[in-house]
């Protein structure tokens, strides 16, 4: 862990599951924060805005700002406003749809068609639509390609699988957002203001986290917590940098980084 100077932490899995704190996530962050060590938060979170997810937090114990955290949302709304003001089709939560108030909806010829969690809202009604906006010229934007999630009652299947079979039908590849997007973790990146190789990422996901991370030029550390599972990373071409059991071996890695010095 030496030269590590700056870290990225996913949330979901890392510092929580559900509504539950793994324990040590708190004391973790006291931990960076004692050290002088910035850090930032990056999520997929499709769900709930930053602002929400700051909350979230924050009701958890968390000592957060809600601009420390990157999320695939607002990654997505400035997204989309690099490009003008497209009309939109968006397959998200009314939770988060305020943050693209600025574009106009259209859910029959829409330039773009905004892919998030929307949870038990698909079927074949709306998959067989989109299909036919993208047939149409509708570009595909998913928030991310997630396979699945750890939720309070095991793994859930995420939107990647509805994403991947939209490409499938119309022969179009989705832009995707969030993690594992290089672009998405330079964003998170440069707010710390360190070389890409000082820095770690924190993550459950071996995909999106710990790959993206390393394709990004960044480091990556994966937790024994969340969707973690044994199997998964046997399975998996990603090597870890470093393995630990939780979040709460933060410290205990990190103090290993200040004596290798
Ligand atoms: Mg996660």
């Amino acid at each position: 862990m030496r030269d590590i100077n700056g870290i990225l932490f996913d949330l979901d899995g890392v510092l929580y599951v559900g509504e539950e704190v793994i324990a040590g996530a708190g004391d973790a962050l006291d931990y960076c924060r004692s050290l002088g060590l910035p850090f930032r938060f990056i999520t997929n979170t499709s769900t709930r805005t930053s602002a929400d997810v700051a909350r979230k937090l924050i009701r958890m114990g968390i000592e957060v700002r809600e601009e420390e955290i990157f999320s695939a949302v607002s990654a997505t709304r400035d997204f989309l406003l690099s490009r003008g003001r497209p009309s939109v089709h968006l397959l998200i939560r009314d939770a988060v749809k305020a943050e693209f108030h600025q574009f106009r909806q259209n859910e029959e010829r829409p330039d773009y068609v905004i892919v998030g969690d929307i949870g038990a809202a698909w079927d074949y009604e709306l998959m067989n639509r989109v299909f036919r906006e993208l047939l149409d010229g509708a570009d595909l934007i998913a928030m991310h390609m997630n396979r699945f999630w750890e939720g309070e009652s095991g793994l859930q299947m995420d939107i990647g699988a509805f994403v991947a079979g939209l490409e499938f039908v119309s022969g179009k590849q989705a832009k995707v957002i969030g993690k594992p997007s290089a672009e998405f973790f330079n964003l998170a990146v440069s707010a710390l203001g360190l070389p890409e190789e000082q820095v770690l990422v924190i993550g459950d996901d071996i995909e999106n986290d710990i790959g993206g991370a390393q394709a990004a030029g960044l480091r990556g550390a994966l937790v024994r917590t969340g969707k973690y599972r044994k199997a998964f990373t046997e399975q998996s071409e990603i090597v870890p940098d470093v393995i630990i059991d939780s979040i709460a071996d933060l410290p205990a890695l990190l103090s290993s980084r200040s004596a290798s010095r």
